[in-house]
């Protein structure tokens, strides 16, 4: 395919010579050439993609501290450079802005450049910034001030009556999954117990609060939750029993704690779904390859798959939700791949680059719904950008520039065959740092009702009108096929002599010399007033003619050449003067 794309565009480049209009052909198939699968002109596919009615069910997938980085090392070692994953494939893409705010006076609270998850999935649950650590409430002057609630896209579908879904790899009680339905001013209250409560005494049922995040989500209802975090569930309530026994017996919740019971759920009618699968996170798919000062891994290094034993993919727990979700009025699920984030910070190369391909497993699973339920918004996207960096190889030694491949790396064998370098930067290489958020903007991608507007460069508080679908735009109407340039006139030029003697123009008669373009017939006419004394006819590009006049004239005589082609008719005259 890349071989006849590049023999095509060796024939353009020489028809093209000298053809200015043609040459730029040639450098667009330059262009296509290293870009795989991509020959056509785009045009007509995106503008099919384009549906301006609202989103009847809407699937969000994040992948945490998902950037351009991560997502490019793990597409180098899945699938080699050339790759392509799913959600790179989607047909609208765009960046996103994640900064978020510090505590403050306000209302203009300082600009925090680099955010944690908490804000940031705050911002596209209810279009509002905040501060680090608040979840879905506004900012204030300071941590244990909580600030104003704020409405999230789960609570605005759920009062719409489309069913709600929340899917992490995390404790479902984590910063992301918990900005979708619970409003505290700090991310760690997690669970209801005393020391996850110490720092939001004012959000304790106890204290006329609407208590720790994992009461709050069950509280709202969701029809489905899936994710880690059994031990926050375990926490007694402020009233006594614990929050798991509280969703049980207050909403008739229906517990999960593997695989197979999971698989064995096929109904919403014994009330809603908590699957529990681990105390705290998820397993990553991969195991952890640890980047070191001294370079970790190498050029044979692969990363090993770890034994997650009864715990469900995020695919398999994207499937069921989306099962389970399914219904005539649609449904809000979000879905998150977690532990992209939390291996990041552990500088472990293999374990972010493995829940990457789970994020991208999740979004097959949507888009197999999606295909067959073409109402449904797709959005992919990362919450903030991390530390990994795809570094030139060396690892951490010192090259013969004084340059270093990072403070600690990792070195893997990626699809391609060819070794690809890790580098974290943005903690001390020691044991038991945590290597930081990053402040870049990040992908976004979507497809399906409204997809288009995650295009340009957009901020994460702009997906939260999206998801709850904007007023639709009208599409421009008109012509589907190009109209064509309209074909022009022939171009003439005349040369003829502009004295002739009445000898001469009897023998051997006054030449004409015609150069035409843009004509099918050209002929050549010699007149005396209305009267036409000789004329012929040359080729569609002229050339010289001899007009011959027997008879006696004198006087001004007029040549007149008439060229007639596709774009109309061309005249040209001269003057000839016939002497004595
Ligand atoms: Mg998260
Ligand atoms: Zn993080």
């Amino acid at each position: 395919m890349l071989g006849l794309n590049l023999m095509a565009r060796r024939r353009i480049g020489l028809v093209a010579t000298g053809g200015l209009a043609l040459g730029a052909i040639a450098l667009g198939g330059a262009v296509y050439a290293v870009s795989p699968g991509f020959t056509d002109d785009r045009s007509a596919d995106l503008a099919a993609a384009i549906n301006p009615e609202k989103p009847k069910s809407v699937i969000l997938l994040i992948g945490d501290g998902t950037d351009d980085s991560i997502i490019t090392a793990a597409r180098n070692y899945e699938l080699g450079a050339a790759g392509r994953f799913a959600l790179d494939d989607l047909p609208f893409t765009g960046a996103m802005t994640t900064y978020g705010l510090k505590v403050g006076t306000g209302p203009d609270y300082p600009i925090n450049y680099v955010s944690d998850s908490a804000p940031t999935a705050s911002g596209w649950s209810t279009g509002k910034k905040t501060v680090d650590s608040r979840l879905s409430q506004g900012p204030s002057t300071a941590n244990d001030v909580p600030g104003t609630d704020y409405e999230t896209v789960l609570e605005k579908y759920k009062k719409q009556g489309k069913r709600t879904g929340n899917v992490s790899t995390a404790e479902i009680t984590d910063a992301t999954p918990a900005a979708a339905a619970s409003h505290i001013n700090l991310r760690a209250c997690q669970g209801p117990g005393p020391i996850d409560m110490a720092t939001c005494p004012t959000a304790k049922k106890s204290a006329g609060g609407k208590g720790s995040i994992a009461e709050q989500l069950v509280d709202h209802k969701i029809d489905v939750i899936l994710g880690g975090g059994m031990n926050r569930y375990a926490q007694p309530t402020d009233a006594g029993p614990t929050a798991l026994a509280y969703a049980q017996s207050t909403h008739k919740y229906q517990l999960v704690q593997d695989k197979s019971a999971l698989d064995g759920v096929t109904t919403l009618d014994n009330g809603p779904i908590l699957g529990l699968f681990t105390p705290g996170n998820m397993t990553p798919r991969y195991l952890p390859l640890t980047a070191t000062p001294a370079g970790a891994g190498g050029p044979n290094t692969t990363c090993q798959t770890a034994d997650r034993g009864t715990q469900p993919s995020l695919a398999d727990m994207t499937d069921k939700a989306i099962e389970l979700l399914d219904n005539d009025k649609g449904f809000f699920l979000q879905v998150e791949s977690a532990m992209v984030d939390k291996q990041e910070h552990s500088s472990d190369a293999c374990g972010a680059i493995g829940d990457v391909l789970e994020l991208d497993n999740a979004l097959k699973v949507a888009q197999a719904y999606q295909a067959k339920h073409p109402d449904t918004l797709i959005i992919v996207t990362g919450d903030h950008a991390h530390s990994t960096q795809i570094v030139p190889n060396g690892g951490s030694t010192t090259d013969a520039t004084g340059a270093t491949g990072g403070k600690a790396t990792a070195t893997l064998k990626t699809a391609d065959g060819d070794p690809m370098t890790i580098a974290y930067s943005t903690a001390p290489p020691v044991a038991g740092s945590s290597q930081s958020h990053t402040g870049s903007q990040i992908r976004v991608a979507a497809s399906g009702p409204q997809a288009a507007n995650v295009t340009g460069t957009i901020d994460q508080t702009d997906l939260f009108t999206t998801m709850l679908g904007r007023t639709p735009s009208k599409l421009p109407s008109g012509p589907t096929t190009t109209v064509p340039a309209p074909t022009p006139a022939p171009v003439v030029a005349l040369l003829a002599d502009s004295k002739i003697t009445a000898k001469q123009l009897r023998s051997p008669g006054l030449k004409v010399t015609t150069n035409v373009a843009g004509a099918t017939s050209v002929k050549v006419t010699l007149l005396n007033g209305g009267k036409t004394l000789a004329s012929a006819s040359t080729g569609k590009y002229g050339g010289s003619v001899r007009l011959k006049v027997r008879s006696s004239v004198k006087g001004t005589l007029k040549v007149v050449v008439t060229a007639k082609g596709p774009g109309g008719t061309k005249t040209k005259t001269a003057s000839v003067k016939v002497t004595r």
